[in-house]
């Protein structure tokens, strides 16, 4: 790869020729993101950081990081993985969704010209993770997608000194750049975001079927995943829309956690009301009805625990971010022994 140094708006940001494109009728097409962009020769794709200069595509936000926190691996949210952990979280700028409730609009809206941006090398990464004492690194805050080759080249170094390597993400990628992601991954959480087509057209400017493309592949390719849905009052919580949802989430491994999370009013959805409890209550008694084993729901006080599908004994308890191990022996049920698929305890 080519390092290069652009200026945009005053300011130099670098950046790296990227990895996932080809040339395309006197354009350049993007092949990382499932929108798979034109790009002609001076601009920019639809996530605002990738562009084509001089015949070539450039990743330009490699190394731009917007945010670097030491956070619980329970944030992401990641329950069974390494729990009671605290893990390294970064991102970057931009997104290739355009969400109407997003939270981290701040940073997802952001171009390259963002104030206080800093730039880091996947070694320095993976210098601060193991000073920091963290197990490992969480890709976050912003689609990870969007600078995958920095995050690729950063979890291959941090692999090679032990750390794991973690995203939460849209799922809006192309299957050989997420095969690239996954040889070097340990887990991902993967926002489905909705379960119809309109939803996701309408809401995020995208499709859903890449997405559940997404997670069947990195299933498929031996990551550990856990799959959170937000739900929406009167935009993707209707009672067969989360019916059918689970029953795909069954169709590929009962034992994946599945977050059903609380909505708050955001960024351009401040007209919609906070999601009931009663909407998060009824959505855990269909994935479990649907055969899903650990059903968990966000944003709320309740309904964090990992409990036991056998036996229903509480094998960890959950206080906000707060763990503790109270029923697990050698990664099973205290009380009846069931494999409770835990990862790193
Ligand atoms: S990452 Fe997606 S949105 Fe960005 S240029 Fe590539 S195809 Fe377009």
């Amino acid at each position: 790869m080519t390092g290069v140094l652009w200026m945009i708006g005053g300011g130099s940001i670098s950046g790296k020729t990227a990895r996932h494109w080809h040339v395309s009728k006197e354009a350049l097409r993007c092949d990382l993101c499932s929108h798979a962009c034109r790009i002609v020769e001076g601009h920019r794709g639809r996530c605002g950081v990738r562009s084509n200069r001089a015949g070539e595509l450039i990743a330009s936000s490699y190394g731009l990081v917007s945010a670097v926190h030491l956070d619980p691996i329970e944030k992401k949210p990641l329950y069974p993985f390494h729990p009671a952990t605290e893990v390294l979280s970064l991102g970057s700028v931009g997104c290739n969704m355009s969400c109407r409730h997003c939270q981290n609009w701040l940073i997802s809206t952001a171009g390259l010209d963002m104030p206080r941006l800093e730039t880091l090398t996947p070694k320095d990464v993976v210098q601060s993770c193991l000073r920091k004492g963290s197990a490992g690194i969480a890709w976050t805050y912003n689609e990870p997608t969007l600078w995958q080759e920095f995050v690729v080249d950063t979890s291959r170094l941090a692999r090679e000194q032990g750390l794991f390597s973690v995203w939460v993400t849209n799922g809006y990628i192309q299957p050989e750049a997420l095969d690239e992601v996954c040889e070097c991954t340990d887990a991902m959480n993967v926002d489905v975001k909705g379960f119809t087509d309109n939803f996701y057209r309408d809401i995020c400017g995208a499709r859903l079927q890449p997405v559940l493309d997404t997670v069947e592949r990195a299933h498929r390719n031996g990551l550990h995943l856990e799959i959170t849905y937000l739900l929406i009052p009167t935009h993707n919580d209707g009672r067969d829309e989360i019916s059918d949802f689970c029953d795909w989430a069954a169709s590929i491994d009962r034992g994946m956690p599945v977050h059903f999370s609380r909505f708050h009013p955001d960024h351009l959805m401040m007209d919609v009301p906070p999601t009931p409890l009663s909407t998060l209550e009824m959505a855990r008694d269909l994935a479990r009805d649907s055969g899903m084993e650990f059903v968990y729901l966000g944003n709320v006080l309740v309904g964090n625990d990992t409990v036991c599908p056998s036996c229903g004994a509480v094998a960890l308890e959950r206080r906000g971010y707060r763990v503790t191990i109270t029923g697990v022996s050698e990664g099973r049920c205290r009380r009846c022994g069931h494999d409770l698929r835990l990862v790193g305890l």
